[in-house]
Parts: C-alpha cells; sequence; structure tokens
C-alpha cells in the first residue's frame, strides 16, 4: 500500500520488505526471516553505516516493520533490538560498545532485548526498583531486582536492563540503562504462558545480586531519563509500526473474504452492513500511519521533545485502529473468522498487546491530557 508522501527510496525498500514478506507469509519461520532480513540490510537500516547499518532513521526501521506485519509476519524483536537498543547504543554507548554490539544488531546476527517492566511498578515506572550498585572490589555494579514481560530473553544475547542507582548527592534513585549478557549468574528467567501465537515469547526474570563489568553501564549514569526516551519514543513509533502491519493484514484478508463470499445474489461486501466498517477500519489505519510518520521525521530530526507527544499520539491511534480492524476482518468472514484454517481469531489477541504495551492506551489519554492540554492529575 504506497504513501503518496513516501520518497522513491522509501517506496522502494516498502516494496522489495513487502516482496520479503510475501514469500515467507503467515507463520513463517521466525528464525528464517530473522535471518534473511538480516542478509538484506532491513534490521540495521536505522543503524550508523559506520557500524553496518544502513544509515537511516526510525521513518525505514518502521516501514521494515509495518510491511512485514502487513505481509502476515511482522518481527517483534525489532521494536526492541534495533529501534531501542540499537538507538540507544548508537546514540550514547562508548566506542568500544558500539564496535562490540552494533554490527551484530544491524545484521542481525546478535539480538537484544529491553526490560523495563516490573511486578509492582507496572505503568508507573518511576517506581522501578531494581538496583544497582557499585562492586567494591571490582569497580564494576552489582545489580538486584525483577522483571516481568520482557519478550524475547532466550533468543536474545543481552537484555538492556533499566536499572536504578543511587545519587551520592541527593540520595534519589535515578534510572539507568544496563547490557546484561544471557548467561550472566544470577540472571534467571522463566516464561510466562501467554495467550499469543508468537515466535517471541515474554518472561518474568530475577536478577540475583548481577554481577558486571563497569562498562556494563550505557551511557551516562546522570542523564539516565533522556537517554531512556531517547529508546522509548523510537518503540513507541514502532509499536505503531507493528499495529498498522497488522491491521492491514487483516483489512486485507477481510476485503478478499468480502468480494468473493455470496450467500445471497451479491458478494457479502456489497452490503454496506459489511462495506462501511471495513472503509472506516481502512481510514483510521491511513491516519494513524500519517501520524506515526509525523512522530518518526520528528525523532529523525532530532527533535526529541516534539516527537514524544506524536509518538504517544501514533501509538494510540494505531492501537486503537489495529484492535478495530481485527475485530471487524474476523467479524467479516463470519464462522470463518474464528477458525484456526483462516488464522484471523489468533489476532485478535494479538492486537491488544499494542493497546496495552508498551505504554497503555490510558497512559496516553493521562500523558496528552497532562502534557498537551495541561489538565491536572488525578494521580
Ligand atoms: C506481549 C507483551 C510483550 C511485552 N514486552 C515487553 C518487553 O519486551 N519489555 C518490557 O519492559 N515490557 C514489556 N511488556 C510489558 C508492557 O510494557 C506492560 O504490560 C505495560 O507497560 C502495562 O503495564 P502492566 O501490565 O503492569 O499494567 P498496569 O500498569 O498494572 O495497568 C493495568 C491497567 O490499569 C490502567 N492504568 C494504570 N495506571 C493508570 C492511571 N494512572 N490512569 C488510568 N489507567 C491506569 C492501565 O492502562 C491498564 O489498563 C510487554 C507486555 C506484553 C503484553
Amino acid at each position: 500500500m504506497p504513501l503518496a508522501l513516501d520518497p522513491e527510496e522509501h517506496q522502494t525498500l516498502r516494496d522489495a520488505v513487502a516482496a520479503l514478506g510475501t514469500r515467507h507469509g503467515r507463520h513463517p519461520d521466525t528464525t528464517a526471516l530473522w535471518s534473511e532480513a538480516g542478509k538484506l540490510g532491513y534490521l540495521g537500516v536505522n543503524l550508523p553505516e559506520a557500524y553496518g547499518g544502513g544509515g537511516g532513521g526510525i521513518t525505514e526501521l518502521s516501514i521494515v516493520l509495518e510491511e512485514l506485519g502487513a505481509a502476515g509476519c511482522p518481527l517483534l524483536m525489532l521494536i526492541v533490538s534495533p529501534a531501542i537498543c540499537g538507538t540507544v547504543i548508537a546514540r550514547f554507548g562508548t566506542d568500544a560498545q558500539k564496535q562490540r554490539w552494533l554490527p551484530g544488531l544491524a545484521d542481525g546476527t546478535r539480538l537484544m532485548a529491553f526490560g523495563i517492566t516490573e511486578p509492582d511498578a507496572g505503568s508507573n515506572s518511576h517506581r522501578i526498583t531494581t538496583t544497582a550498585r557499585r562492586d567494591p572490589d571490582t569497580g564494576g555494579w552489582i545489580l538486584t531486582g525483577r522483571k516481568v514481560f520482557i519478550s524475547g530473553v532466550d533468543l536474545a544475547d543481552a537484555t538492556l536492563i533499566v536499572g536504578r542507582t543511587e545519587d551520592a548527592r541527593t540520595g534519589r534513585l535515578k534510572p539507568c540503562l544496563f547490557i546484561v549478557p544471557r548467561d550472566t549468574p544470577g540472571f534467571q528467567r522463566r516464561r510466562i504462558d501467554m495467550e499469543l501465537r508468537a515466535a517471541e515469547k515474554q518472561f518474568e526474570l530475577t536478577l540475583d545480586d548481577v554481577r558486571l563489568p563497569a562498562d556494563a553501564l550505557v551511557g551516562d549514569e546522570d542523564a539516565g531519563l533522556l537517554q531512556l526516551f531517547a529508546g522509548l519514543n523510537p518503540e513507541r513509533i514502532m509499536t505503531a509500526a507493528f499495529a498498522i502491519g497488522m491491521g492491514r493484514y487483516a483489512l486485507a484478508r477481510a476485503v478478499g473474504y468480502a468480494r468473493e463470499r455470496t450467500v445471497w445474489q451479491t458478494p457479502i461486501g456489497a452490503h454496506q452492513a459489511i462495506a462501511h466498517p471495513l472503509a472506516q477500519a481502512h481510514i483510521d489505519l491511513e491516519l494513524a500511519r500519517l501520524m506515526m510518520r509525523k512522530a518518526a521525521h520528528l525523532y529523525d530530526a532530532g527533535d526529541d521533545a516534539g516527537a514524544g507527544e506524536a509518538a504517544n499520539m501514533a501509538k494510540y491511534a494505531a492501537g486503537e485502529a489495529c484492535v478495530k480492524a481485527v475485530d471487524q476482518a474476523v467479524h467479516t468472514l463470519g464462522g470463518n473468522g474464528l477458525t484456526r484454517e483462516f488464522g484471523l481469531a489468533s489476532l485478535i489477541t494479538a492486537a491488544r498487546v499494542s493497546r496495552i504495551a508498551p505504554v497503555s492506551r490510558e497512559m496516553i489519554l493521562n500523558y496528552v491530557s497532562h502534557q498537551t492540554l495541561g489538565l491536572p492529575k488525578s494521580y
């Protein structure tokens, strides 16, 4: 589905990724798709060329994710590995960290998960308690805490963990980012049994006195929040791309079905009760897509503050549009909408993820109420 605003190189990327997605199709071998997309340079389009990336931005990476999703095979770890972790390391990592991680993240041979959510903090990430203290013997760090719902930890070579350190002057806790390799002693994972049919699993993590070298810290200990949001805005934009791709996939399947299926004299797609909600779903997806492009454009132009509001709005609009498109698609197929064979019913659960994660619909409405409209807070 071309976007008239796309410059030619974006359209070329869109077409090429769409062709790759179509070759792999719904329920692909995710490892094979990841590996092929990596070899073709799609996983690292946003990362610096000096480290093997494509030198583009979140605009290009969101095109990759949207088109794979529209072909029925979204790669969830694109949101995490190149978009959050790759961005944070490229922007704030040391030369050594960039050398060690970026080439692998760019070609997909290495993968990094991202862990911020905690069982007792949830949406209130100011309440996270995973704490890093200095190891007096080695000058490194010791991390203790728990995380929940962290995606792809089993596949990832390391997880970028959001923890806190104590400000020596004020005693206040500050967010900080640490790279924790998968097999570090004390770093344990337990798979959470989710009602999702996806290759990427979610895990509860326990960090029990995890000892890390000094260079496990990414960026400046004192600039935690700013660095964190440099990764969280791409996460929101990419989640919008994930949702829009899935919505487009469901809508296309429903439209194809509605053109053919005939139980009276005309195909069911001629009945406006079927056609109009599909048309509305298309409009909602297109509108969400425009906001996603705005957010990506602002982010890539270096406007972190402006991108924050647009990324939130895009994630909200895309999540809502995706949930509605999937719901209407399933309905359009009647009984077939709920069969394994037609494969749309599992999207009902999958679509809900984009309404909850990485920041819920209500927390975005709170953000817009407070930050944009200046209304008072209830919490
Ligand atoms: C499939 C999946 C993958 C995930 N992957 C990752 C990952 O890789 N890394 C990671 O760190 N996290 C991940 N998450 C976690 C995700 O980011 C959280 O689930 C999300 O932030 C919501 O937190 P919570 O589940 O604790 O809900 P809660 O914070 O407990 O919220 C529950 C409900 O209360 C509402 N609510 C809470 N506070 C308010 C308020 N002030 N006003 C109005 N309503 C409110 C919420 O909107 C929500 O509807 C993933 C989650 C899922 C489902």
